[in-house]
């Protein structure tokens, strides 16, 4: 019950949020020129940037968590191959030394005053605001769950507290249905539900099991990938390996005592399916963050409202956002922040010195298809569903050094590099390698 009980206390990223911050709540002083919300990828690069650019004395970050976690290794934590200890370090390692990390959640943003309300009754008061809060998990809209956790054979990778259950559920696996879901809405990293259905395919190969399991994808999108380039590739794999995908099925209902999962098909309302199943992986419905949605700085579905080329807001010259938290018409990735960092440091130098923003954001987002335990395509493309490859090969094929970069290189990039304001994403390289014509 201790963990059911960390869920239902899930902030966004689904990481459980430590009582214990009064000490730094007391200090905190009260007006700040660049107040930063949120310390996850978006907020803690953007402090370091901040940092070089105004003084690490006018800077601060307001983030309730105690750890910080590189969540697209969870894919690989969920599947055995990375521990989860590996994903994660202290909040306090990753703060840019001398930046003010205010322990405290934000309760309220308040744009018109230039203020943000935090949840101990603090009034913060900002010149300029980058908004990093991340998405919502939504766990409790799928009937049964989260309590459903409680029971073995279930999963996602998608919260700290479930991820290494989706790793117990496949070592448990003996015979019968393992199901994958994709929920009705946006979500972050949109290959991760379909990774871990690679990864389970291998792991039951290995182990000698996969002759009798029966692999179901149900997703609730029209397709198998968005970028048609990659959903071909992944079409030919799913065929390849036996792997049934179901398109426009929804997960609604978790019978987690019985081991079934209600299933809606969205294009005939009130068709419902139950299927039983050994194990099942749960992507959860996601949407925008509450504070966020309930401030004047959202869009009418409760998205940050912000200019998609230079990620100031639309309506606050003076907010910015960043990451998961926006409407940008982009994926959602560590990737796509990652090339955010290098536009939003750009238009914040600019704005500062009363000029006009002027580098554009193309969209840029990353998805390292994960296809086996040592195999990845590597998704990446722009805000028009172009591919944009880094490397001058064919990356909508599977490949060994991919899965090296994923499950190696990227994390050291994330930690050495994003965090500390150094990487921008890999748009330099890719005019390289393609001789600038790219
Ligand atoms: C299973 C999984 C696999 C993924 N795989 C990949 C991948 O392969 N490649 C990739 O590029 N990306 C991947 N991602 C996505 C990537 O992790 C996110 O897109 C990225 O972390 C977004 O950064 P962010 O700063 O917008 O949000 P986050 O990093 O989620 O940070 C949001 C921060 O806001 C804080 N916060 C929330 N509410 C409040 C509040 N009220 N007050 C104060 N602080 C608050 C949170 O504590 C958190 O620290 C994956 C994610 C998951 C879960």
């Amino acid at each position: 019950m201790a963990a059911l009980r960390r869920l239902r206390q899930c902030h966004p990223t689904g990481i459980a949020i430590s009582p214990f911050h009064t000490a730094s709540r007391a200090f905190a002083k009260q007006h700040y020129k660049m107040l930063v919300v949120g310390g996850g990828s978006g907020g803690i690069s953007m402090s370091a940037r901040m940092k070089r650019m105004l003084g690490a004395e006018n800077v601060a970050v307001v983030e309730p968590s105690e750890m910080h976690y590189y969540q697209p290794i969870w894919t690989l934590v969920g599947a055995g191959a990375k521990t989860l200890t590996s994903s994660g370090r202290s909040t306090a390692s990753v703060m840019p030394s001398g930046v003010k990390w205010v322990k405290s959640k934000v309760q309220e943003i308040n744009p018109d005053t230039n203020t943000v309300r935090t949840d101990d009754g603090n009034e913060i008061s900002y010149e300029y605001l980058i908004v990093a809060l991340g998405l919502q998990l939504h766990f409790e809209k799928i009937k049964g769950l989260p309590e459903g956790f409680e029971h073995p054979k279930i999963g996602s990778n998608y919260s700290v507290q479930t991820v290494e259950k989706t790793w117990k559920a496949l070592q448990d696996f003996k015979e019968g249905n393992a199901v994958f879901t994709f929920p009705n809405t946006p979500v972050k990293c949109a290959g991760a539900p379909q990774k871990i259905m690679y990864l389970s395919d291998a792991f039951l190969r290995k182990t000698g099991k996969r002759a009798k399991a029966n692999i179901i994808y149900n997703t609730s999108l029209p397709v198998l990938f968005g970028i048609k380039k990659y959903a071909d590739s992944l079409w030919d794999i799913v065929k390849q390996r036996d792997l049934q995908v179901n398109l426009r099925q929804n997960l609604i209902e978790v019978r987690a005592d019985k081991q079934e999962a209600v299933f809606e098909n969205l294009d005939k309302p009130g068709e419902t399916k139950v299927l039983e199943y050994e194990m099942l992986h749960v992507t959860p419905p996601m949407g925008p963050n509450l504070v966020v949605q309930g401030s004047p700085l959202a869009d009418e579905a409760g998205w940050l409202d912000v200019n998609k080329d230079n990620l100031q807001h639309k309506r606050y010259p003076n907010v910015f956002g960043i990451g998961d938290c926006t409407n940008l018409p982009t994926a959602k990735t560590g990737a796509a922040v990652a090339a955010q960092t290098a536009i939003l440091n750009s238009t914040i130098s600019k704005v500062l010195k009363n000029e006009k923003p002027d580098k554009i954001y193309d969209g840029y987002t990353s998805c390292p298809l994960v296809t086996s335990y040592n195999t990845v395509i590597l998704a990446e493309f722009d805000y028009n569903g172009q591919p944009l490859e880094t490397f001058p090969i064919n990356q909508a094929k599977e490949r060994r050094t991919m899965y090296h970069m994923k499950a190696d290189v990227m994390p050291h990039l994330y930690w050495h590099g994003l965090l500390r304001g150094l990487w921008g994403g890999p748009g330099p390289y890719r005019k390289l390698f393609h001789l600038g014509m790219k």
